[in-house]
């Protein structure tokens, strides 16, 4: 301001702090409050005559003060305004939100503007901070991402089971066929199938046979490594890939699983339901051009394991084994 103001314009500028809606605080150079406008009353709870000449670090000890010392004497060293946003700290103050916008904010997201202050002739060491409310503005974004996230899992997983869907977990075998082609590391493909899923569905409904189908699938869930890609393949059929698994190491989860499965006691209505499942196993090897190969070497040990009986499982290139 290049013109000293009279009295009466002093008056006017300090209603004006007072009734705006944002956060104006002035600091000196301890931290000791200065100027404490009626947004800060409002939503700290604590009167202007309170807070007056205390320090703002002592007051409020949720203050990150190596942080935001820093930014204020980057603010008085350079003589700049500094910003701090809410996605790097979610606030300054911890202000409720009284808004009842969502769930999602019981805090008040805000952005800070650090203003050195200085009279006209030298520095005071004194900053100002303006405390702007973006609440509404932070809930929407991270309702955005959250509705990003859930089209995100919907897009990759079955509905029905949470397990990858047949689509995206052919690009991900896509991708790790040629990671594992490439570095020489073995990689091993579980196919299986729910025997005779259809009698199921017959004699207990569709209901209950999709209860199987997602009981099945946690159980898989819960017995694989995180490495590991479980994916729905069809209807009542599944397949994992095993990453870094050899063909002896994925027989192993294969009759694991398929042990597991036997015993596993579904609850449906008033009913007891138990299953089998058919498993065929292959692992990647050198002859193997593409990855449609390996599927077709799991399925038809799948197959393998349905004419022999079900109940049991396959190795690609062996011998039925139980
Ligand atoms: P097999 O031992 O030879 O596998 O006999 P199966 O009866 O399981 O064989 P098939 O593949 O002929 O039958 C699968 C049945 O699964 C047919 C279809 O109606 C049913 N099915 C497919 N998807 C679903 C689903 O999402 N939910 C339910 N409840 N049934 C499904
Ligand atoms: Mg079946
Ligand atoms: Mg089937």
């Amino acid at each position: 301001m290049s013109t000293l103001l009279d009295v009466s314009e002093l008056h006017w500028l300090l209603d004006i702090v007072q009734s705006i809606d944002v956060g104006v605080v002035v600091l000196d150079r301890e931290y000791r409050i200065q100027v404490w406008n009626s947004f800060m009353e409002n939503h700290s709870g604590r009167p202007a005559s309170q807070v007056s000449q205390r320090s703002m670090l002592e007051l409020f000890p949720e203050i990150d003060q190596a942080w935001f010392t820093s930014k204020v004497e980057t603010a008085r060293m350079l003589g700049t305004r500094v910003f701090t946003i809410w996605e790097q700290r979610p606030y300054l103050l911890r202000f409720s939100n009284y808004q009842p916008i969502t769930g999602l904010a019981d805090h008040m997201y805000q952005n800070v503007t650090i203003l050195p202050l200085r009279t006209v002739n030298a520095s005071t060491g004194h900053v100002c901070l303006i405390i702007y409310d973006v609440t509404n503005v932070a809930v929407n974004k991270l309702q955005l991402e959250a509705a990003n996230a859930q089209l995100q899992q919907l897009a990759l997983h079955d509905g029905l089971t949470g397990l990858l869907n047949r689509r995206h977990w052919e690009s991900c075998l896509e991708r790790e066929f040629s990671r594992h082609t490439r570095y020489n590391n073995p990689a091993s493909l579980v196919i299986f199938d729910i025997d005779h899923f259809k009698q199921l569905n017959d004699t207990y409904g569709h209901q209950a046979g999709d209860e199987v189908i997602r009981q099945v699938a946690a159980l898989t869930r819960g017995m694989v490594r995180e490495t590991d890609y479980a994916g729905r393949y069809g209807g009542e059929e599944f397949a994992i890939l095993l990453t870094d698994t050899s063909l002896e190491g994925a027989a192993l989860f294969a009759e694991r699983l398929r042990q597991a499965v036997e015993r596993l006691e579904i609850a449906y209505d008033k009913y007891l339901l138990r299953c089998s499942i058919s498993l065929g196993v292959a692992c990647i090897h050198g002859s193997m051009t593409g990855y449609p190969l390996l599927i077709e070497a799991a399925d038809k040990a799948l197959y393998r394991s349905k004419q022999a009986g079900r109940n049991r499982v396959t190795l690609s290139g062996a011998a039925t084994a139980h």
